[in-house]
């Protein structure tokens, strides 16, 4: 079997240079799926701005609060647009930069093992459906590469400081939708099942 080579076929590939290796012997570290929001500007969706964020080509004056983002250089491995579509920047086999400072089960660094996929959206308006289908889509398709164990919410792995995706991401729905795929996937049945969803309260702190 030829080694997987992080890019998913049924995904829209945009290159960025917003990645780097992850520490750790693949595909066994890669234990993590973390789900975030973002939308630019805030409550905005379509247009080019989030792509352009994560492969370092956005135009800083196009809207005033992006005067906040100068400097920053972030990615993440997916992107779900409200209509389901997914864009991919980064190798899942390689590290793309979205947790920032994070912690999960003791262990600091979260990008390090972890998949990051934001969703077109925001904390204040509920998601697509579409979005849901296509991240369960998305979870089950990367447990046939990589032993995923658990998936967090941005604001889980860094209470405090993140409150994405936030209250509107139903995490029960999420996981019916997953359920729901394990009878299609037979030989991902277990791995499905074993598969923890965390629960989207408490917005701690
Ligand atoms: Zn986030």
């Amino acid at each position: 079997m030829s080694r997987f080579d992080g890019w998913l076929p049924q995904a829209t590939r945009y290159d960025t240079p917003h990645y780097d290796a992850r520490p750790g012997p693949l595909p066994a570290d890669v234990t993590l799926l973390v789900v975030h929001n973002i939308s630019l500007p805030l409550g905005w969706f379509g247009g080019p701005h989030v792509s352009d964020l994560f492969t370092g080509r956005i135009d800083y004056n196009a809207d005033p609060s992006f005067a906040d983002l100068r400097g920053l250089k972030v990615s993440s491995h997916f992107f779900i647009r409200r209509d389901g579509r997914v864009i991919q920047y980064v190798s899942a086999n390689e590290r793309a930069w979205h947790a920032g400072r994070s912690c999960f089960q003791g262990r600091e660094k979260c990008n390090d093992f972890s998949i990051g996929v934001e969703l077109e959206g925001s904390d204040f308006v509920p998601f697509e459906v579409a979005q849901y289908a296509a991240l369960a889509d998305l979870a089950v398709a990367l447990l046939g590469h990589y032993p995923l164990t658990d998936v967090q919410g941005h604001q889980h792995i860094a209470p405090g400081r993140k409150t994405d995706p936030g209250p509107c991401f139903d995490w029960d729905f999420f996981r019916k939708l997953l359920n729901k795929k394990a009878s299609d996937e037979p030989a991902l049945v277990a791995a499905i099942a074993g598969l923890r969803v965390v629960k989207g309260v408490p917005q701690s702190q």
